[in-house]
């Protein structure tokens, strides 16, 4: 039902931002190895995004679009074991109650692909088409029908501000896949998705940013971190730039966040968030990865230990540098 679509597209689709976030993270679940993101004018007016990826079978296209539908688990107790970004079945259906959608999709080993156009949640065209492997999908005029969301999105800058957060985090968590990120015809950066996480700051952000980073490298007992956390001088006034993977992955852990904090505190006596990028390797059977809505958590059987391992690493590796 179209209107029951438009009102449940509030919850997953409340901005740009949350439109690039769930169809980049569709891209990365689709086992992609490069990932083009294009936004104009605060991706208000045009997003796209373009992967290599698994595409999607030609009679599951339209299903795809519907509310609940999902490849990615089967049944409820698979959400224990979910390994993919995204489980809800929700995004799809909701981007496409809200705005102009086109996809173009194929499958590796079926000859053509599949063009859907979807208009406010209805369906205007679908047939074959010649295509790459992988999917585009195009989201313009987010928002066209319904004008009460338009009024209250952020200015284009605001909004293309939170887009480059989205797609950095993203990039940064998934170095082996190369992104290309083009704002309003230029192109903002473009990893090289050779799995160095390295080469992909320096892709990311500018020389001057690297040069203000410091390397960590630390472990204990089953536990290693790597990564890069920002000088002492080199803070920001929010947490935006502090990403941390566990296991390659990207997720929101308070342990992780208060460790780094109170390295920070102790070291300069100051309130502000440094740049870090940093990934824990810890093994899986102590980790509890909770499932929820819209964010991925992860608790950690013995929190005292790892947060006491991370601020040990980062305080270690701030004196290394103080020398
Ligand atoms: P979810 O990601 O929660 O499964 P979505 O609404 O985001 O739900 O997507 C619905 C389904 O469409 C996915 O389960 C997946 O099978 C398919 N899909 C979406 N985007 C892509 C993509 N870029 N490549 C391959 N399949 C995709
Ligand atoms: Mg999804």
């Amino acid at each position: 039902d179209l209107t029951i679509n438009k009102i449940a597209a509030g919850e997953v689709v409340e901005s740009p931002h949350s439109v690039v976030k769930e169809l980049v993270e569709n891209a990365i679940d689709a086992a992609s190895s490069a990932i083009i993101l294009e936004i104009q004018e605060g991706g208000k007016k045009y997003i796209r995004i373009t992967d290599n990826g698994v595409g999607i079978k030609e009679e599951y296209v339209e299903a795809a679009f519907m509310r609940h539908s999902t490849s990615k688990i089967a049944h409820i107790e698979d959400l224990s074991r979910v390994e993919s970004l995204g489980f809800r079945g929700e995004a799809l259906a909701s981007i496409a109650a809200v705005a102009q959608v086109e996809m173009i999709t194929r499958p590796e080993g079926q000859q053509h692909g599949v063009l859907i156009h979807i208009n406010g949640g209805k369906v205007e065209t679908i047939k074959k088409v010649g295509c790459p492997v992988g999917t585009t999908i195009i989201v313009k005029n987010l928002f066209f029908n319904t004008p009460a969301r338009l009024k209250f999105l952020k200015s284009n800058n605001g909004e293309t501000m939170k887009i480059t957060e989205i797609i950095t985090r993203l990039s940064l968590s998934n170095p082996s896949i190369s992104f290309k990120y083009i704002n309003n015809n230029n192109i903002m950066f473009t990893t090289p998705g050779n799995n160095m996480l390295s080469q992909a700051i320096l892709s990311v952000f500018n020389k001057e940013t690297f040069k203000n980073l410091i390397l960590l490298e630390d472990h204990q007992e089953g536990m290693t971190l790597h990564g890069y956390i920002g000088q002492p001088s080199f803070v920001r006034g929010n947490r935006n730039l502090q990403i941390v993977f566990i296991n390659g992955r990207y997720v929101k852990n308070k342990v992780i966040s208060r460790a780094i904090e109170v390295a920070y505190k102790e070291k300069i006596m100051i309130n502000k968030y440094p740049i870090c990028i940093l990934n824990l390797k810890i093994h899986p059977s102590v980790l509890d990865v909770n499932v929820h809505p819209a964010k991925i958590e992860v608790k950690f059987e013995d929190e005292e230990k790892v947060y006491h391992f991370i601020l040990k690493a980062i305080l270690k590796a701030l004196e290394k540098q103080s020398i």
